[in-house]
């Protein structure tokens, strides 16, 4: 079992009760749909970029506390962010929460480092990072009607 306390933190709480940006836009040029059968989280993603930054974005799709609260801060992250700076942040955020070794800072995250207690509970990690690897997947254009 796992603390409740240490995971679900009030930022946490707050987003999954009202998760921003969520629905679907209708002239996205770039979506990716993620699916975590682990925890049955499911999410669908639709960007809008123009000229490398990201200018609108949404998700929708069900899942616990923790996928939504990560796809809401996500969006809220990533939005006005150039598409490299987007997949620097995926990073980050997959290092920060898979790292085993010793805590380390990560000022570049801001907020969304209250997601760093999820590394103590592996089963919480996938819901954690869905998002971000569904943003990934739509950055690097696998499901992308994109142009660009
Ligand atoms: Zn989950």
């Amino acid at each position: 079992m796992f603390d409740l306390r240490d995971l679900y933190q009030e930022t946490i709480l707050d987003h999954n009760r009202r998760p921003r940006n969520r629905g679907s836009l209708a002239d996205a040029n770039r979506h990716a749909e993620g699916h975590n059968p682990l925890c049955g989280d499911q999410i669908r993603l639709t960007l809008l970029t123009e000229n490398g930054r990201v200018k609108e974005i949404a998700f929708e799709g069900q899942g616990c506390a923790i996928s939504t609260a990560s796809a809401s801060m996500m969006t809220e992250a990533i939005l006005g962010k150039t598409v490299e700076e987007a997949e620097a942040l995926f990073r980050e955020f997959q290092e920060m929460v898979t790292c085993t070794g010793e805590p380390v800072e990560h000022p570049t995250l801001g907020e969304l480092t209250v997601f760093e207690g999820v590394r103590e509970h592996p089963v919480r990690i996938k819901c954690a990072t869905l998002p971000w690897h569904a943003l990934h997947a739509a950055l690097s254009g696998t499901d992308s009607a994109s142009t660009e």
